[in-house]
């Protein structure tokens, strides 16, 4: 019936049609089932196809109109698996994305490194004439694993191209596929057939015939990416049908836990103010922005004194006492928009964005005298030290700010204990130590 109605030309046209949107939807259906299968059935299937589509773009070729010659492996499989790999990185990311890049291209050196190794097997004849074509796998095993290595730079100019041309297309996704394929596409061309024509001779009509088809092929994925990113998965928060009543419940529970959960992460169980790990991102976050933005932030080191004779004395229980009315003392002193760390067992950080050198000091100052002046509930007073350092004067980031803080809490200890050491600049060249003590 096809060879009575349409030429030869018009039905391979079709069919390669045809192949795409088989292909396409099968994939496009696991991909989307990913989160109920996980991915790697998408990625499997993916892989599947790899050996079919070198064997066919290396073998097997049809004529379409316009005097043109493709091979379905290049045209339907090869720029289907880039756009779909560009459609993973889209709606996941690149960590995910890389994954069977990676897969192929190891899974391929591997296949050519047990083919050589084979070949060394005395075989047996099972029939007359049947042998295995180790000469072809050696032809695919190179044209494999140079497509993958191909594969590899594809992939990331096509996100970079993608990526870049918002610039021009801002978050119209059609335009930006069909840009990204069409360059990075007629880029592989050019390098495949290079490959190609080393391998197996292939004439320079399969460059410009395969390049023709191929970008055909671009604006027919590019259509049915756009497609699927527009209503098969629905960017999130968009386009949501509105919840049942027992969503927004559930919703609701898990967030008030969620927030719950956040809200304790990061806290000192004792004290309840910020721990360790917070103050390697928040704190440092903190420093680098004002740095950044060109504003004073300073950072102060408070260290309890004697307070392993106090343990000793009046054993852990008070000291943890101790502990807590300290970092209560803190808390009551700073602004609301500081933030106060519990740094190691005795010792409290404090970082107060937006705060000179002559305030920071002042609140030191505020700080030591609280602390020093309120009686505990054992017999004994507490006090502390406390070294303070300010960007940008002291130093311009904060490992060196806090190191410049650490000392002047060694000399605050040095100095005798309850006291605050910091640095006001009284003019450029001279820098003025202060240090108030009791
Ligand atoms: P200095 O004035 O030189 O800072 O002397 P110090 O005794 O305070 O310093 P040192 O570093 O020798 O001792 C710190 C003590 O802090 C040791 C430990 O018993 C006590 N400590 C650390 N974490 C806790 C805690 O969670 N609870 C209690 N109760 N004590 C703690
Ligand atoms: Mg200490
Ligand atoms: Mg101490």
């Amino acid at each position: 019936m096809w060879d009575v109605a349409l030429t030869p030309e018009i039905k391979n046209l079709l069919l390669l049609g045809g192949d795409a949107l088989v292909y396409f939807a099968a994939l496009a259906i696991l991909f989307r089932a990913r989160h109920r299968l996980g991915i790697g059935a998408f990625f499997c299937a993916l892989g599947v196809m790899h050996f079919i589509e070198t064997y066919l773009a290396s073998i097997f070729y049809v004529a379409v109109p316009f005097g043109i010659v493709t091979s379905p492996g290049s045209t339907v499989l090869f720029t289907g698996k880039l756009m779909l790999l560009l459609l993973v990185y889209i709606r996941e990311d690149a960590t995910v994305v890389r994954q069977p890049i990676y897969g192929l291209l190891i899974g391929n050196l591997l296949m050519v490194a047990l083919a050589a190794l084979m070949r060394h097997h005395d075989v047996v004849e099972l029939a007359p004439g049947r042998l295995a074509d180790m000469g072809f796998l050696d032809e695919m095993g190179a044209l494999m694993v140079w497509g993958t290595a191909l594969l590899f730079i594809d992939c990331i100019l096509l996100i970079l191209l993608y990526e870049r041309s918002r610039n021009w297309f801002g978050d119209r996704a059609l335009p930006r596929l069909a840009l990204a394929g069409a360059a990075v596409l007629s880029f592989d061309q050019l390098f495949f057939y290079a490959g190609l024509t080393l391998v197996t001779g292939a004439p320079i009509s399969v460059l410009v015939g395969g390049w023709a088809a191929k970008m055909a092929a671009v604006a027919i994925y590019s259509v049915l990416v756009w497609i699927y990113l527009c209503w098969l998965e629905h960017p999130i928060g968009k386009h949501r049908s509105a919840p049942r009543i027992s969503d927004v419940f559930g919703t609701l529970t898990y967030r008030e836990r969620y927030e719950d959960l956040l809200a304790r992460t990061g806290r000192d169980a004792l004290t309840g103010s910020f721990d360790r790990g917070r103050l390697e991102t928040q704190g440092r976050r903190a420093i680098e922005t004002a740095v950044y933005a060109g504003q004073p932030v300073s950072l102060l080191l408070v260290d309890i004194d004697h307070f392993k004779g106090f343990n000793d004395r009046f054993g852990h229980a008070a000291g943890d006492a101790v502990l807590k009315r300290i970092a209560r003392e803190i808390m009551a002193a700073v602004r609301a928009t500081d933030l106060v760390f519990r740094f190691g067992g005795e010792e409290f950080v404090v970082i107060c964005d937006g705060l000179a050198s002559g305030p920071a000091l002042a609140l030191g100052e505020r700080i030591r005298r609280e602390i020093a002046a309120g009686v505990d509930s054992t017999t004994s007073r507490v006090t502390v030290s406390i070294g303070i350092a300010t960007c940008a004067e002291d130093a311009a980031d904060y490992d060196s700010l806090f190191q410049v803080a650490d000392q002047r809490l060694y000399q605050a200890k040095h100095a005798g204990r309850n006291c605050v050491i910091g640095e006001r600049v009284a003019s450029a060249e001279t820098p003025v130590r202060l240090a108030f003590s009791s």
